[in-house]
Parts: C-alpha cells; sequence; structure tokens
C-alpha cells in the first residue's frame, strides 16, 4: 500500500510526487508511454522558468531524474479505473492492481470525443485493455483502434494469442505485424444493438465482436465516478482536492491555461495537501 498515487506522469504528476517524497511518504507514480505525452512532443519549450529553449523531451527527462532521485516509484502502465474502499483506494492498471491511502489525479486532457457507439458498448464489445480483455476474443473477429505508440504492440499480441485482428488508426503504425490488415480512419464508429457486430470506417464496415480502443489518456470522470466536473474539468477548491474525499488533481485536467508551469505549481500544491491528508488520516486512526 503507497502513501499517494498519482494518475499521469507528466509536469503535474511528477511534480506532486516529488512534493509528496519532501515530506517523507512514499508515492507511486502510473503513466503510459513517454512519447505519447504532450512534454514529450514538444519540439521547443521557450517559457518555463529558469530553463529557457528547451526540447520536450530533455524538459521531460528532466522532471523524471528529479523524481527519480527523492525516490518515487514510477511504473508504466494505463490505470483502468479507481475505487474508493473508504480511508484507502484501489487501482486497476491493465490486469494488475494497487494500493494508497490518497490519489492525485494528473491526467492531463483528453483530447478526442467518445467515438460512435463507444459508450454504449463499454464493457460488452468495447475495452480499453487488450491485455485485461483479449482471452475472451481467443478465434474471434476484434479490431484494435490505436491511438497510442504501445498499440502495434497490443494487436501484435491478440493476434498471437488467436485473434482475427484488424488494425484502424488515422496515421500509419509502426511496428504492426504485417500479417495484420490496416485501415486509415481518424473517427470509426461501433456498431450493434446487443453487442458489438461491426466497425464502420470511412465507407468500410469491418465485422467483429469486440473493440480495443488504446488511448493515452482517459477522463478522469470515466476512471472514478462522481468526480465533479465545471466546464468540461475537474472541479478543485485551492487545495486542489476534488469532490472525493482523499482524491485530488493538477495540471491540465483541472482547467486552463494549458501550461507547464501551472502545471508544476498546482502539482505542488495537490502531492502537499495528499500528504497532509494521509497524515490526519493516521492521527484520527
Ligand atoms: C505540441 C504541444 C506543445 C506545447 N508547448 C508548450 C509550451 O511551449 N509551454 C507550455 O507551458 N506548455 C506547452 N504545452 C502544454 C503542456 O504540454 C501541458 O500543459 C502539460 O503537459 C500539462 O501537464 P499535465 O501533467 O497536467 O498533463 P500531461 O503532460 O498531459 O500528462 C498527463 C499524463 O498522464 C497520462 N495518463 C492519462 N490518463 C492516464 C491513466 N488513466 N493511466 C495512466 N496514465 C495516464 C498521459 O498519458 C500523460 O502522459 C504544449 C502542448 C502540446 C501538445
Amino acid at each position: 500500500m503507497y502513501d499517494i498515487a498519482v494518475i499521469g506522469g507528466g509536469p503535474a504528476g511528477l511534480s506532486a510526487a516529488v512534493q509528496v517524497r519532501a515530506r517523507n511518504r512514499s508515492v507511486l507514480v502510473v503513466s503510459g508511454d513517454d512519447r505519447d505525452n504532450p512534454v514529450y512532443r514538444s519540439q521547443h519549450i521557450a517559457n518555463y522558468l529558469g530553463l529557457p529553449d528547451q526540447r520536450g523531451p530533455e524538459l521531460l527527462a528532466r522532471f523524471q531524474a528529479h523524481a527519480d532521485a527523492m525516490g518515487v516509484r514510477r511504473r508504466p502502465g494505463q490505470v483502468l479505473s479507481v475505487m474508493p474502499m473508504g480511508g484507502w483506494f484501489y487501482l486497476s492498471i491493465g490486469s494488475d492492481v494497487e494500493q494508497a491511502r490518497a490519489l492525485v489525479l494528473a491526467t492531463g486532457v483528453v483530447r478526442a470525443n467518445k467515438l460512435p457507439g463507444e459508450a454504449e458498448h463499454l464493457g460488452a464489445g468495447v475495452s480499453y485493455c487488450a491485455t485485461c480483455d483479449g482471452m475472451l476474443y481467443r478465434g474471434k473477429p476484434v479490431v484494435v483502434v490505436g491511438k497510442t505508440h504501445e498499440a502495434p504492440g497490443e494487436a501484435n499480441w491478440l493476434k498471437e494469442i488467436g485473434c482475427q485482428v484488424t488494425y484502424v488508426s488515422e496515421k500509419e503504425p509502426q511496428g504492426l505485424n504485417q500479417a495484420i490488415p490496416f485501415v486509415k480512419s481518424a473517427r470509426p464508429e461501433i456498431l450493434g444493438e446487443q453487442g458489438v457486430t461491426a466497425l464502420r470506417a470511412g465507407d468500410r464496415e469491418i465485422p467483429c465482436q469486440g473493440v480495443f480502443i488504446l488511448r493515452p489518456s482517459l477522463a478522469p470522470a470515466d476512471l472514478l465516478p462522481g468526480l465533479k466536473l465545471e466546464g468540461g474539468y475537474l472541479a478543485v477548491d485551492r487545495s486542489m482536492a476534488t469532490s472525493v474525499p482523499g482524491v485530488f488533481a493538477a495540471g491540465d485536467c483541472t482547467g486552463l491555461p494549458l501550461q507547464i508551469s501551472k502545471a508544476v505549481g498546482e502539482g505542488q500544491v495537490a502531492g502537499h495537501r495528499a500528504a497532509e491528508y494521509v497524515d490526519k488520516l493516521e492521527k484520527a486512526n
């Protein structure tokens, strides 16, 4: 059990984690592939105080090195859901789990809207995790809608375990098994009445029973139902506390301006307040 778990390893999440370690609490940061992080994708960052003219990958590497030096534990993966257990939280990460007494959500912004048909079929043919649900589709036709750098590898794995895979994405995938057909489409539609029966990509209809949508970020409200939103962003007070006790938030997921300095500052507050929250929990028990 960690004192605090941070979801998202961008500037907000790493800043929160460093602050938690400064208060001598244990902290885990779970985050997707670095190459899908917006800082990594920034060619040139000119407005971060004291470090002008940074390339994105270098700035992210500096943040990570700082976190590592402070004893932050970082693990790759995507948090698929969070369950409050009354005094602690249960995080499902792919097919694995972790536990923490408080949480910092630093998931960035979810830029893509849900696909047509996605919400209706979630858990009934639509999955966000190939490793968790792939075995259910052995021998069956599935589509991977790939939006991350890791998605071609996930599609290859589904094929290895015996799924009949088609890969759909906006851009040509790197590292996709050549035996997997690739269909270019930015916004496919999931079809079916009682469960998924096909995916429409442009003028093609691909018959399938499962659709794996692999995105770098999940909307926080999908991770933990009950979080209050304001203008589409997580509602927080000045201590970066959300509407769920023990859950703090920082960075782009709390709203404008979507900037690194703001993310780092909010992360510092969220990490500090999350550590204080755990102190209080301990004193109360
Ligand atoms: C092209 C580009 C250029 C930019 N240039 C600048 C600039 O010059 N100056 C500036 O100040 N800002 C710039 N920005 C904005 C800046 O990158 C963001 O404001 C900043 O990265 C926000 O930090 P964050 O930590 O809140 O979120 P992010 O950096 O988005 O980090 C969130 C991380 O959480 C991960 N994540 C989300 N959900 C989950 C989950 N369920 N499980 C595990 N991990 C998850 C995501 O994959 C991501 O890695 C730029 C953005 C872009 C896209």
